[in-house]
């Protein structure tokens, strides 16, 4: 393959003595497969393997492309520790983990306002397109394609912020030596707006195979867990009291009036429900997403963006 740009370049067949021109873009940097080219629907197809990761050989040094995810880094997991997730709308990622009384707790706030934001504008627009539509003025195609772009920015806004957090979340859970990752998968009991319900569902499901792509990268697994009462439920005395409170995002114990933060509390239920004890959480790292990156929202000592001060080797 010779690409010219991102989006083009030529296909080279040296035995046909062919050089033929594709449009697309190629994802992936490694060592090149065997070509395939394939008359589907009316359109030509060509599709190339690529052993991610792999150097060229020797004898064939051009049998190598480069992707747009050149930086591609394929890693073997460090240990073999659990990390355990409960994705939210206030908290993002809410992570615990069975060998570590360190949580992470990614904020979902910017995200959050960004949706609104945009729910706004959408609103707006599609308002006054309805009204000028509905008595004959022409206008309204204006008011359309502003509509039209409002829908667009905020899904890719929010497809970047979600990217965002997706990269560092996997990233960290690989410094940390995880080798497998349950995600909770949402029993969502407010279907009153489901509009928003829709919505919400829809983006869960690409974020977690979003994650379950970047995962990959890293050699680590994921798997899905129902989470249906895991919210309710303790996980400080093992308790299934119906009486459980959340207030401003506390789990409280009715029993011990031990207060935990309630998305790590699915997150400790999530781990239960799939056989892992986990410690009560004793340091919370906090980070927020924003357009340049996570920042962590209660900076210690040592801790960076890249490396959070996790050591999880640490006996205790
Ligand atoms: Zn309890």
């Amino acid at each position: 393959m010779e690409p010219i740009n991102g989006g083009e370049g030529y296909l080279v067949l040296k035995d046909w003595n062919l050089r033929i021109k594709y449009a697309g873009r190629i994802k992936w940097a490694g060592k090149q497969g065997t070509l395939v080219i394939r008359f589907e629907d009316g359109r030509w197809f060509a599709y190339v393997p690529v052993s991610v990761g792999e150097k060229p050989a020797r004898s064939n040094p051009r049998g190598y492309v480069k992707g747009i995810y050149e930086k591609i880094q394929i890693e073997k997991p460090k240990g073999g520790n659990k990390a355990f997730i409960d994705v939210g709308l206030n908290n993002l990622f809410a992570v615990v983990f069975n060998h570590s009384d360190t949580a992470i707790l990614i904020k979902g706030s910017t995200i959050k306002a960004e949706y609104y934001y945009w729910k706004r504008e959408v609103g707006t627009y599609q308002a006054i397109r309805d009204w000028l539509r509905n008595r004959g003025f022409k206008t309204w195609r204006k008011y359309h394609a502003y509509y039209l772009h409002a829908e667009y920015k905020q899904h890719e806004r929010l497809r970047h912020y979600y990217r965002t957090a997706i990269r560092f979340l996997a990233k960290t859970l690989w410094q940390m030596s995880i080798d497998e990752v349950f995600v909770g998968y949402p029993y969502m009991v407010n279907k009153s707006n489901s509009n928003e319900y829709n919505v919400n569902i829809w983006w869960f499901n690409k974020i977690v195979n979003w994650l379950g792509d970047v995962l990959e990268e890293y050699g680590i697994r994921l798997n899905m867990v129902n989470e249906y009462g895991t919210s309710r439920q303790c996980s400080i005395c093992s308790m299934k009291h119906e009486n459980g409170r959340v207030m401003r995002g506390l789990y409280i114990c009715p029993v011990t009036g031990i207060k935990i933060n309630a998305d790590l509390n699915a997150a400790r239920n999530i781990a239960k429900r799939v056989g892992y004890e986990v410690p009560i959480p004793k340091k919370i790292l906090s980070y927020i997403v924003t357009t340049n990156g996570v920042k962590p929202l209660t900076p210690m000592e040592g801790v960076t963006i890249e490396t959070p001060k996790i050591n999880p080797t640490s006996p205790r």
